[in-house]
């Protein structure tokens, strides 16, 4: 077979978990969590499937559900988006990222993409017919480089995916770096897809910083967000995206026929559960927490600990205790030492290897403390 992309191959996040699974270690590589949901959410969703809400929801998502997240997203971030025409419930943050590239990506038009990133921007420009302009974060510190992304911009870019708190690197964009963004791109017709699944994961009294707080942003963005990661249900895959009623519109074209629609009780459930804001607003000291316990153990280590603003990730130096490539120092990790973890450099295009791994830490404590005894021969 003559294949379409014969340069991707599979996922690092699958390929870590079967290690993983294959060597019994700790699974700390794909980001999930190991222990279970509120019970009331399950109950919530179980009550809504009792009720007989089994059928097909309205294409764009159950109306109850689009409100509950316009209602949060204003109290939050100041900004009101309209539930009708401007919110759409969709299969986790990975069918709201590229059915946003799908719906404003032509052929050829150039997409700003951030490095280290999420493992599915680039295919996605590219499945669209898009060209991906990778722009690296500055090295080791993982911020944007405004210099460089300025440079970056043509008349042919169409779009900059940002993501903030940052998968992998767990930096925590500032204030000023948005109004940075909002400056660089106002004499621009450049989109911004923002991927914010971690919005309630910022630390040490931060604030997450939405592109739905920038006019100047919110104006030209898709907001992604995630149930999965906000609810500790990430096998539920469901989250929604929010943007302004023209690009909502042309999202809509493309979600009617991608997945048309996600699955109802699911939807119900949690719009019941939205109700309180008490399990969000708790997040950022639930994962602080863990966070703490991680870091004071990695500290022990030989391993260099980077900051951690926000995200369930830990990210460590290991070019000061280890020769090896990171992907090599992950399976040798995973097999030997018995915890796996994530090369930073899978999440970039050319493999740049800072000698920088990821752990993830949404896990219950014994099960990073029993991680933590295996990395302290390290
Ligand atoms: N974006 C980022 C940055 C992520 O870390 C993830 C989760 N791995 C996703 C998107 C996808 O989220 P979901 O599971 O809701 O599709
Ligand atoms: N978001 C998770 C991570 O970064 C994994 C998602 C996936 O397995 N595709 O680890």
């Amino acid at each position: 077979l003559e294949t379409k992309f014969p340069s991707i191959g599979t996922t690092i996040f699958t390929v870590m978990s079967a290690l993983a699974a294959e060597k019994g270690a700790v699974n700390l590589g794909q980001g999930f969590p190991d222990f279970d949901c509120d019970p009331k959410l399950v109950e919530a969703v179980a009550e809504a499937m009792r009720k007989g809400l089994n059928q097909y929801p309205p294409m764009t998502g159950v109306p109850v559900l689009r409100e509950a997240v316009a209602n949060k997203v204003e109290a939050l971030y100041g900004r009101k988006y309209d539930p009708a025409a401007e919110i759409t419930i969709t299969a986790g943050a990975t069918q709201a990222i590229i059915t946003a590239i799908l719906s404003i990506v032509r052929a050829g038009d150039e997409v700003i993409v951030l490095e280290p990133c999420y493992d599915s921007y680039v295919p996605n420009i590219e499945l669209a017919g898009g060209k991906v302009v990778r722009v690296p974060l500055t090295p080791r510190t993982f911020r944007p480089d405004f210099a460089r992304i300025a440079a970056a911009l043509t008349p042919r870019t169409r779009a900059i995916v940002v993501n903030t708190p940052h998968n992998p690197s767990a930096t925590v964009w500032t204030r000023e770096e948005m109004l940075q963004l909002q400056d660089l791109l106002a004499p621009t017709g450049v989109f911004v897809i923002s991927d914010e699944v971690y919005e309630h994961m910022v630390f040490d009294g931060q604030l997450h910083q939405s592109v739905a707080r920038f006019p100047g942003l919110a104006d030209r963005a898709f907001i992604v967000s995630s149930f999965g990661k906000t609810y500790h249900v990430t096998g539920w895959k469901i989250g929604y995206v929010a943007a302004p009623a023209a690009l909502t519109a042309e999202f809509r074209k493309v979600h009617q026929f991608n997945v048309f629609t996600v699955n109802t009780p699911m939807q119900h459930g949690l719009a019941t559960y939205m109700a309180d804001p008490q399990p969000y607003l708790q997040l950022p000291a639930f994962y602080q927490r863990k966070r703490d316990l991680f870091r004071e153990g990695l500290a022990r280590t030989r391993m260099a600990l980077l900051p951690c603003e926000g995200t369930y990730f830990q990210c460590v130096d290991i070019s000061g205790m280890s020769r090896m490539k990171e992907a090599e120092f992950c399976k040798w990790l995973t097999t030997e030492i018995g915890v796996a973890a994530i090369p930073q450099s899978a999440l970039t295009v050319d493999g740049d290897d800072q000698g920088i791994v990821r752990f993830c830490f949404a896990k219950k404590d014994e099960t990073l403390r029993t991680a933590l005894e295996r990395l302290a021969k390290l």
